[in-house]
């Protein structure tokens, strides 16, 4: 499965914001956009004037790195989006925030989006009872995800887990950390995914 293995820390300072690639690193001062507020490369520093599609490029892109999808599949799930009654953006993300990988990653389970995709691929992950170790999964309220039993002891595991509290999980799935386990309660609305962005500009974007 393709996936971007380039410097995490770059994606923050290209897209301008924190972007909280690398779990527990991120909240430190050796974040490298608290040090490096400019995006990469010898012209980082001058300053250009960003066109309109320029903006909706940057969001299109802000949002396939915080989710780690590359464009095939991010362009999918838009295109999917579109077929379905409702609004676009808003479907879109919901595709992308039900995807195993993330629900792994919002439970707690994994410091970092990342980090979830590797427990899902390396088989630690159950759904209702069974491996999936597809990171894509698309979980349907009411699933259980688990850690499977022979997977607790992994020391990264049971460290994520025990910070969980602190970092907080969305109102939409349930946790029972002693368990290792959690629930989908519902699918989130778009008040309920906790991302700070335009998706409409990303609808503009491949709408032209
Ligand atoms: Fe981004 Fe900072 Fe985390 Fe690196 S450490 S991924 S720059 S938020």
């Amino acid at each position: 499965m393709a996936r971007y293995t380039g410097a995490l820390c770059r994606q923050c300072r290209r897209e301008g914001e924190k972007l909280f690639l690398k779990g527990d690193r991120c909240y430190t001062d050796k974040c490298a956009f608290e040090r490096r507020k400019y995006p990469p490369g010898q012209h980082g520093t001058s300053r250009t004037k960003i066109s309109d599609y320029g903006i909706q490029l940057r969001e299109k892109q802000k949002v396939k790195r915080i989710y780690g999808v590359l464009e095939k599949q991010f362009r999918k799930y838009f295109k999917e989006a579109q077929k379905k009654k409702g609004v676009t953006g808003e479907l879109l993300l919901q595709f992308l925030e039900l995807r195993l990988d993330n629900i792994v990653y919002r439970l707690g389970f994994a410091s970092n989006r990342r980090q979830a995709r590797q427990f899902v691929n390396h088989g630690h992950i159950l759904v209702n009872g069974r491996v999936v170790d597809i990171p894509s999964y698309r979980v349907k309220a009411g699933d259980v995800i688990e850690v499977k039993e022979s997977s607790r002891k992994i020391p990264f595991i049971e460290e994520n887990i025990s910070k969980v509290e602190h970092r907080g999980i969305p109102n939409w799935l349930e946790l029972e950390p002693e368990n290792f386990r959690g629930k989908v309660l519902s699918i989130p609305s778009r008040e309920e995914i906790p991302l700070d962005v335009k998706e409409h500009l990303i609808v503009e974007l491949y709408s032209k």
